[in-house]
């Protein structure tokens, strides 16, 4: 199967969806790949390392010409469905549940459409191929380097001959794959690392990493279906605010993570939390985007000053902005799934194995995966902001968020619009 990689085209985004190193395993299964001139560079891939490792470098037009399938990073823009043509499969963080009306086109021009963030999560089988993970990873860790980046202090304790430096007192708010990273990180960097989240199997998982759980008076217990949390009722959101609240006021950085599948992110930062916060510390909101965020204040893609000093940052895709790292792992993940979708050099789509059936989304000329057709029909519920949404980042430009005057008095700091 000629197997094509085009440049991804959505700005900001700098990853590639194979890399030079993860096309020896697609070869030998055997595996064309065809990749579009420059694909690579924002990642530092250039043609030669590609051809080096045996791909064709190609013109855009001969790419989408050529390619039996097209492995994509982000869903395709409405330039990019131009191209596409009937019999040719898509794969992609397509974001079916966010953008059902995409699938419809896909279908409609007769594309599989394949996506990544469809994979079966707690299948461990599929645990190769889980972008979500890889990129929520990513994202932790670059979200506690933002953060060191804008605080004004050092993270460790420090005891030098000009005085000590005491160290950070970091708190991070969901305690999924993004939060673990985060905890991680921020231990290394030497921060006082405290975390919470409404899974009570998440306490041992981050005192494994070094941080501090913190309990509530009001225990909630919010796990929900396939390892993900439910959406918290009205008294357990007001008593635990109230309570995170103190929690909150005592902190130096602040993450966080938290999101339900199906839901907007739940607030956990109210602007009075913020409030209380001392001058110069600093939250970095990773569930912001434009379904809401964890913060009250987050404005989506840009850094928000308040008047008593705290700076919020909303960064957008964050993997965009490690995009070696993330690209390696994003083409590692997809080099699995592709393999798993082909048998003799070949698309093989059995529909009744438990990943192909989650991540085939349209075939055929129809939506063939339940949930999008279900809100294509409008059987299902319209807020849907579902499980698959967030790593991949819809919105683009992330590594210098915007900056502008705010509302209500708050300052933003910055260039931008
Ligand atoms: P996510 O991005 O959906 O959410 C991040 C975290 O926010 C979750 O831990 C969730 O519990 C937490 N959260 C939600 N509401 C909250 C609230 N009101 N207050 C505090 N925290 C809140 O999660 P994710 O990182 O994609 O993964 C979540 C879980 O999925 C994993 O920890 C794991 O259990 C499961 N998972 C399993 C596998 C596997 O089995 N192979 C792989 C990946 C993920």
């Amino acid at each position: 199967m000629k197997v094509g990689v085009p440049k991804e085209i959505v700005p900001g985004e700098r990853r590639v969806a194979l890399v030079p190193e993860a096309l020896g395993r697609l070869q030998k299964a055997g595996h064309e790949v065809i990749v579009e001139s420059g694909a690579g560079l924002g990642s530092w891939q250039h043609d030669e390392a590609y051809e080096g490792a045996g791909a064709t470098i190609v013109a855009v037009d001969d790419l989408y010409r050529q390619a039996e399938m097209i492995v994509k990073v982000d869903k395709p823009t409405p330039v990019e469905v131009d191209r596409l043509r009937p019999g040719q499969a898509m794969v992609g963080l397509l974001q079916p549940l966010l953008d059902p009306a995409l699938m419809a086109t896909l279908a409609g021009k007769g594309v599989i459409a394949i996506s990544l963030d469809a994979i079966p999560r707690t299948l461990s089988r599929a645990q190769s191929m889980d972008v979500l993970s890889s990129q929520a990873n990513i994202a932790g860790y670059k979200a506690v380097i933002l953060a060191a980046e804008a605080f004004g202090r050092y993270f460790p304790l420090l005891t030098t001959a000009a005085g000590t430096a005491r160290p950070a007192n970091c708190l991070i708010l969901g305690i999924g794959v993004a939060g673990l990273q985060a905890i991680g990180t921020a231990r290394r960097l030497g921060a006082l690392v405290k975390a919470y989240d409404v899974r009570p199997e998440t306490r041992e998982q981050a005192q494994s990493l070094g941080a501090q759980f913190v309990t509530l008076k009001t225990a909630i217990d919010a796990t929900g279906a396939g390892g993900y949390a439910r959406e918290l009722t009205s008294d357990e959101r007001a008593a635990q605010q109230a309570e995170l609240n103190e929690v909150i006021a005592s902190m130096d950085v602040v993450i966080t993570t938290a999101q339900v599948p199906g839901h907007r992110p739940p607030v956990l930062v109210t602007a009075e939390a913020v409030r209380a916060m001392m001058p110069g510390s600093v939250l970095v909101d990773m569930a912001a985007s434009t379904l809401g965020g964890n913060c009250e204040l987050s404005r989506v893609g840009e850094t928000v000053v308040t008047d008593n000093d705290v700076t919020i940052l909303a960064p957008q895709n964050l993997p965009a902005t490690l995009p070696i790292s993330a690209s390696q792992f994003y083409a590692r993940n997809i080099a699995e799934l592709v393999l798993h979708l082909t048998k003799d050099g070949a698309l093989h789509l059995d529909m009744e194995e438990e990943i192909t059936a989650a991540v085939v989304i349209t075939r055929d000329g129809r939506v063939v995966q339940p949930a999008t057709a279900a809100l294509l029909e409008g059987t299902a519920p319209p807020e849907a902001a579902p499980s698959g949404a967030v790593p991949s980042g819809a919105a683009p430009s992330p590594a210098a968020p915007a900056a502008s005057r705010a509302h209500g008095g708050r300052r933003r700091r910055g260039a931008g619009p």
